[in-house]
């Protein structure tokens, strides 16, 4: 029995039909688990997005929070 249901490979650039995580700092859209691109220049949101956070940006709201965090503390 044939099997349908084998996701297709996730291309460049976004498939426009699925739900996007958008960056809520950068606005990179996520392409896959491990890729995040910025959106081009004048380029429209995607129009199915949910908001994320990229690595990045992640990064450095962690950093943001430990410092603030280690200011409440002080
Ligand atoms: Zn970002």
């Amino acid at each position: 029995m044939p099997c349908s249901s084998i996701p297709t490979p996730i291309s460049t650039p976004p498939n426009r039909d699925r739900v996007h995580a958008i960056c809520m700092y950068c606005q990179a859209a996520r392409v896959n688990k491990t890729t995040w691109l910025p959106l081009q220049e004048g380029e429209k949101p995607l129009p199915r997005v949910s908001h994320g956070v990229c690595p990045s940006c992640y990064d450095q709201a962690v950093k943001q929070l430990v410092l603030e965090i280690r200011g409440l503390s002080a």
